[in-house]
């Protein structure tokens, strides 16, 4: 029951209809990810799958795209059932659906929850959508009064089952599976094979399918890398920080869809950088062109699928960033062996949000190395690194300018005696005019808007916006569309403990933006938090071994009565201050040497 990894290098190999091919390379999808090129063709088929991927491969796609061709849109009943471990989870799922099935008239698909107005769900289902996507509990609620019609249903879909299980709703699936008639086809999605999965897959997948991506291990002992936990500080931004401080020669940033190629292209040329794409709708003829300009200089960062990277051999590259995170572990070493050649040292940078830590972990496991957490580039370090750049490029300007410099030296002369200004008072208009549109002081930072619902925030950018120490943060709304369940942590208050450090430690280790972590309550030898209802299970386990004032906080579910006085999710969380200093610098790894980067000379 294995099957090999299959190759297929577009989405109009896979046997989907016309219009979900052309749906996806509207969105700007290149080339079916592994996971996609192996279940896609077993699912449309109808038969059942075990597939072992985790979030990041493209999953969801991988599900969404074949079970949408089965599904008949002039029917108003549900014919496909996903179930996904949280919330959050399902409600991205059920977007990845509508978002596949845009050109699908007729087709609807409902996200249910617990938490989520049972009136209102009532009446959504009764509109027939024909995809349902919902946590375990709340699909057997309405199981149970017959609310939800399993009669029609063609597929059920289990997403992140070990997440699932971890959560103690293995049997709550094992029912669930038991309500759906036969004949149905199950697929079944995990990053890991415990034995109660591999259980319920023997149950209810009996001839299954299965489909693993083997990750081959390999070396890359030429590359430094690292890695930068997204959240709070947009991608963008933070990639042009990095960009200014790393001491690069050039540059190729990897991302998932060809519109992203060209956008982040423009995006950096529109920044100073000589910046191209590089993917898989530019003709073979343009992008050697493309490739030889990044060889003889003509430009210093290509933003590349890794379709259109393949086999791409510039020893200039200094570094790789993954913008995206790859797939696979296998295209992530891929990617990064386009740097570190001939001998050379590289640089290879990850950018990985919350979500996709799993996939960071797999990547380690695979090539049996660690990859270092790095610190964004404060402003002030960026702020440094152009004041170097600017005071060298003076320096190297001065000794190769070819001009009569007589006439200029004469004229500033005039300057002095005409209008009695001092050569330094000139000589400072001066540099201020070039620095202009490239600024040596940056403004501080600038008060962000409040963020999306459940995205999260780093922890520096809650540290720059607390304020300074002693600054009470403004109170913000507690969420309302937000279940929380209270933990019990074995820090309290004779451990010295303040409620600012268990915001921070949360907020630091977990990038939990602050408005998610509800009432703290500080207790002699323990104290309560309140986080959201389905934290994953990977954040937990971080913040188990995670320390606040020295001590482990051994972090599980509260299993005490609630406090008297603080009735569950009515009451406002207090805004506790953040009481790590300003930009505070958590030592990322020393750069290579310290020579600045090379302005281009119309580098703005
Ligand atoms: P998933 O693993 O399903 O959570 O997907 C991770 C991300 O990859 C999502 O943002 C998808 O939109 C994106 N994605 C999925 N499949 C592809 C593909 N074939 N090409 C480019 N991006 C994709």
């Amino acid at each position: 029951m294995s099957s090999e990894e299959t190759v297929v290098s577009s989405f109009d190999e896979l046997g989907l209809p016309e219009a979900l091919v052309a749906s996806v390379k509207e969105i700007g999808y290149e080339t079916p990810s592994p996971i996609q090129a192996a279940s896609i063709p077993v699912l449309l088929k109808g038969e059942s799958l075990l597939g072992q991927a985790q979030t990041g491969t493209g999953k969801t796609a991988s599900f969404a795209l074949p079970l949408l061709s089965r599904i008949d849109v002039r029917q108003n009943s549900p014919q496909v059932l996903v179930l996904t471990p949280t919330r959050e989870l399902a409600i991205q799922v059920a977007e990845a659906f509508q978002r596949y099935a845009r050109d699908m008239r007729g087709f609807h698909v409902l996200p249910i929850y617990g938490g989520h107005s049972m009136t209102l769900q009532l009446k959504q289902l009764r509109r027939g959508p024909q995809v349902i996507v919902g946590t375990p509990g709340r699909v057997m609620d309405h199981l149970r009064r017959g609310t939800l019609d399993t009669s029609t249903m063609k597929a059920v879909v289990l997403d992140e089952a070990d997440e699932m299980l971890k959560m103690g709703f293995i049997d709550d699936v094992d029912w669930i599976l038991e309500q759906v008639p036969q004949p149905r086809q199950v697929a079944l999605f995990s990053a890991t094979m415990p034995n109660e999965i591999r259980k319920v897959a023997r149950r209810h997948l009996d001839g299954a399918q299965e489909i693993s991506i083997a990750a081959k291990t390999s070396t890359v002992d030429t590359i430094n890398q690292r890695y930068w936990q997204v959240s709070g500080v947009n991608k963008m931004d933070a990639l042009t920080r990095i960009m200014e401080t790393e001491n690069f020669d050039a540059a190729i940033i990897f991302v998932r869809t060809k519109n992203a190629t060209v956008e982040l292209a423009e995006k950096l040329e529109a920044r100073g950088y000589s910046a191209s794409a590089l993917n898989g709708d530019m003709n073979q003829a343009l992008r050697e062109r493309t490739v030889n300009q990044l060889k003889n200089r003509k430009l210093d960062i290509v933003i590349a699928t890794d379709v259109a990277a393949r086999g791409l051999d510039v020893e200039r590259i200094t570094h790789v960033i993954n913008y995206d995170i790859p797939y696979d572990t296998e295209a992530y070493v891929h990617r990064i062996g386009r740097t570190g050649r001939a001998g050379r040292i590289g640089d290879a940078i990850l950018f990985v949000t919350p979500r996709e830590r799993g996939m960071l972990r797999a990547i380690e496991r695979a090539t049996r190395q660690r990859i270092e957490r790095m610190d964004l580039p404060t402003r002030e370090m960026v702020a440094d690194q152009r004041v170097k750049q600017f005071k060298d490029s003076v320096v190297e300007m001065s000794a190769a300018v070819g001009a009569d410099m007589d006439f200029f030296r004469k004229l500033i002369q005039q300057l002095t005696e005409e209008n009695e200004i001092s050569l330094e008072d000139i000589a400072a208009t001066l540099a201020w005019k070039v620095q202009e549109k490239r600024p040596l002081i940056l403004p501080p930072e600038p008060e962000r808007p409040p963020r999306e619902r459940n995205e999260r925030r780093d922890r520096n950018d809650r540290n720059e916006r607390g304020g300074e120490r002693g600054e009470r943060r403004p109170r913000r709304e507690r969420p309302t569309d937000v279940d929380f369940v209270r933990y019990r942590i074995e820090v309290g208050r004779s451990d010295g403990l303040q409620p600012g450090d268990v915001v921070g430690a949360i907020a630091n280790e977990a990038g939990i933006e602050s408005k998610y972590i509800g009432n703290i309550r500080l207790y002699d030898q323990f104290s309560t938090v309140e986080l959201p209802d389905g934290m994953p299970s990977d954040v937990l386990n971080h913040l188990q071994k995670t320390r606040v004032r020295q001590v482990a906080m051994n972090i599980s579910v509260d299993k005490g009565p609630a406090p008297k006085d603080e009735p569950r999710g009515d009451r406002p969380p207090r805004r506790p201050r953040n009481d790590r200093p300003r930009g505070e610098n958590r030592g990322g790894r020393p750069r290579r040497n310290d020579a600045p980067r090379k302005p281009r000379s119309d580098e703005s």
